[in-house]
């Protein structure tokens, strides 16, 4: 099979008729072997009434409903499980992204060589209160990710080749940064694509200002896990002693002032007047709660089953 197409929805009922007919109208037009997955996200409107119509009368419809709603990433994360075809695309449910790019996104995947091609909305159709802070959610992600092409993190129109969606687990509100999940995986080859975009046809957005503070949690959740998540005591064991050596150094100042004091008798010094003292308190607690913290985050690691599950490029 050539290509599965995944698509998360919630409530996105009035859509969907005109989503699946044009898909299959590209399909038909190149002549591709495909399926369509729909992951119902616990839709409360008649979303799932719908795409079992849609499925009586074209046999690439497949449906995969969760029982109540889990959000975009979870969604995915099911779709990617059960996909067949060769080419795995993703796409938004409310007609934002257009089906007309996915003969080339499929054209970059099988002939350019990319692990994964993410559209780029250059031209949005959305309010500025989304585009403005987009703009700067994706330079941070840039940035701490070192994927630096990309301009669009967040779009949902995607293409992988088979094996990327099969070795990342998207989990949470993980679905911003499936880039920097595949890159994380080894899958380097990464590349961009425009894309038209339109505004919302019907319904409305799934999605809060809450996103952002979301978003950027999530990013430093994903930096520390692809940088310290297999060996934690390398980060906090470095705070750790750091921590001790400034309350080393201040406790050595409040000896050598309180020996100076007691040498001589015009000069008093009183430890607790000390802010030498107080810091020398503060850095040793503080070091021994990152000491610790290292500790438990590598009896953690040490007992996760994930601990030894390596990514094999190529073997003979
Ligand atoms: N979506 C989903 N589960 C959710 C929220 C959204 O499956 O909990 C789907 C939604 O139906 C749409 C896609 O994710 O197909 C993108 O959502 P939306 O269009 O609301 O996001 P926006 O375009 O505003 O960023
Ligand atoms: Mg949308």
């Amino acid at each position: 099979m050539d290509i599965s197409i995944v698509v998360p929805l919630y409530n996105e009922a009035e859509s969907l008729p005109e989503l699946s007919a044009w898909i299959s109208r590209v399909m038909a037009q190149k002549g591709f072997t495909y399926e369509v997955i729909f992951v119902n996200d616990g839709s409360t409107d008649n979303s799932l009434e719908v795409i079992k119509g849609l499925a009586k009368d074209d046999e690439h419809i497949r449906c995969v409903s969760f029982s109540r709603n889990y959000g975009k990433s979870p969604a995915l994360n099911e779709g990617f499980r059960r996909t067949k075809g060769d080419v795995v695309i993703t796409m938004d449910a409310d007609l934002q992204d257009s089906p007309d790019e996915i003969p080339e996104l499929y054209r970059m995947i099988t002939e350019d060589g990319y692990d994964l091609v993410s559209g780029w909305k250059k031209k949005r159709y959305d309010p500025l209160s989304k585009t403005i802070p987009t703009k700067l959610f994706n330079a941070t992600a840039r940035k701490v990710s070192g994927i630096k092409n990309l301009h669009d993190f967040n779009c949902g129109l995607k293409a992988y080749r088979k094996e990327v969606v099969k070795h990342i687990e998207i989990y949470g509100d993980m679905h911003r940064y499936i880039p920097y999940l595949a890159k994380n995986a080894g899958y380097k080859k990464i590349g961009e694509k425009v894309v038209h975009h339109q505004a919302r046809k019907y319904g409305v957005t799934k999605f809060g200002l809450d996103r952002f503070v979301n978003g950027y949690l999530d990013l430093a959740t994903l930096w520390f896990q692809s940088k310290f998540g297999i060996k934690p005591m390398h980060l906090f064991g470095l705070l750790g002693s750091l921590m001790f050596i400034i309350g080393f150094l201040a406790i050595i100042v409040v000896l050598v002032l309180k020996c100076v004091s007691l040498c001589s008798s015009d000069y008093h010094f009183y430890v607790t007047n000390s802010v030498y003292f107080y810091l020398s308190l503060a850095a040793m607690v503080m070091g021994l709660q990152f000491f610790l913290t290292g500790f438990v985050g590598e009896l953690i690691t040490r007992n996760s089953p994930e601990r030894n599950n390596y990514l094999i490029g190529e073997e003979w």
